[in-house]
C-alpha cells in the first residue's frame, strides 16, 4: 500500500507546486514508486512534470467525477521517472458538479483504491484553497505536508488549516494520523532576520512536527517549470535539489521510525 501525501496550503504561491514534484522526483530516483496528483485546475504540476495540460484527453477531472478509470489517464512523461495525474481548468468545474454528488469528498480516495497497491508514494498537489478538491486531498491521506514560507502572514490561516485537518481526522478520515501533519520550510533566507525568527517560532510551536531539512530560495528552482522538469532533474546540483533531496530522505527516515 501507498503512502499518501497531500501538500496543501490554503496561502496561494507559497510553494505547494514545487515541493510536490520535487518530491515525486527525489523519491523515484530513489526508486520508489511514486504517482504526483495534480489536484489544482492551475495545472501546473503538471507542466512542471513536462505535460501539455492543454492536450489532455482526459484529466483528473473526469477520474473524480467517475467518468474515466484511473488507469487511463495517469501517464508517464518521457524526461521523469514518476507516473502523473493531470489536470486542467476543467477541474475547476468538479468542485460545483461534485456538490450533489454522493460521497462527495470520497471521490478521490475511491478512485485511488484501484492503483494504491502500484505505488510506494502517492503525492497531492493541492489547490490554494480549503475547498471540496482540498478536502478530497485530505479523505485520500496519511499524512498532510505544509510548505511554509517564513514571513510575517506565514503564520496567518494555519489554524484554519489546522483545524481542518482535525476535523478530516476525527470525522472523516481517521488514518491521517497515520503520519499527519508535517510542517516544511520553503524558499528560506538565512539572512532575513524576520524569517530566522519565524523558523525559529515554528520550531517551538510544533517541535518535531517541522522538518529539519529547510528549503532555500534558489533560482534554478523557479526556472526548472518553464522546461517542464522538476527542479532535482533541472539542475541536480544546484542548491535547492540538494535540498530536497535532503528532504525526501529525512522523510524516509521519518516513515521509518514513525509508521
Ligand atoms: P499556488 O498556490 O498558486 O498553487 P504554490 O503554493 O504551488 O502556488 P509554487 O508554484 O510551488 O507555489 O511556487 C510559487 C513560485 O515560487 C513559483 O514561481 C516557483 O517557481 C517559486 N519557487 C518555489 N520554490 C522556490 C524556491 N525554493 N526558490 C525560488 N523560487 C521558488
Ligand atoms: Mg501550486
Amino acid at each position: 500500500m501507498a503512502a499518501v501525501f497531500c501538500i496543501a496550503n490554503q496561502k496561494g504561491g507559497v510553494g505547494k507546486t514545487t515541493t510536490a514534484v520535487n518530491l515525486a522526483s527525489g523519491l523515484s530516483r530513489l526508486k520508489k514508486k511514486v504517482l504526483l496528483i495534480d489536484l489544482d485546475p492551475q495545472g501546473n504540476a503538471t507542466m512542471g512534470s513536462g505535460v501539455q495540460k492543454s492536450e489532455l484527453e482526459s484529466s483528473v477531472y473526469e477520474v473524480l467525477l467517475g467518468l474515466e478509470d484511473i488507469k487511463n489517464v495517469r501517464q508517464r512523461p518521457p524526461a521523469i521517472q514518476f507516473d502523473v495525474l493531470p489536470s486542467n481548468r476543467n477541474l475547476s468545474a468538479a468542485e460545483v458538479e461534485m456538490v450533489n454528488l454522493e460521497r462527495r469528498e470520497r471521490r478521490l480516495r475511491e478512485a485511488l483504491d484501484a492503483v494504491q497497491d502500484e505505488y510506494d508514494f502517492i503525492l497531492i498537489d493541492c489547490p490554494p484553497a480549503l475547498s471540496l478538491l482540498t478536502l478530497n486531498a485530505f479523505c485520500s491521506a496519511d499524512g498532510v505536508i505544509i510548505p511554509m514560507q517564513c514571513e510575517y502572514f506565514a503564520l496567518e490561516g494555519l489554524s484554519d488549516l489546522l483545524n481542518t485537518v482535525r476535523h478530516v481526522y476525527s470525522n472523516m478520515n481517521p488514518q491521517l494520523n497515520t503520519i499527519g501533519l508535517l510542517l516544511l520550510r520553503v524558499m528560506f533566507d538565512k539572512r532575513v532576520t524576520l524569517s530566522v525568527h519565524v523558523s525559529n517560532q515554528l520550531e517551538k510551536h510544533f517541535g518535531n512536527r517541522v522538518l529539519k531539512t529547510v528549503i532555500p530560495r534558489n533560482v534554478r528552482m523557479a526556472e526548472a517549470p518553464s522546461y517542464g522538469l522538476p527542479g532535482i532533474d533541472f539542475d541536480p546540483s544546484s542548491k535547492g535539489a540538494k535540498a530536497y533531496l535532503a528532504c525526501v530522505e529525512e522523510l524516509l527516515a521519518w516513515l521509518e521510525t514513525h509508521r
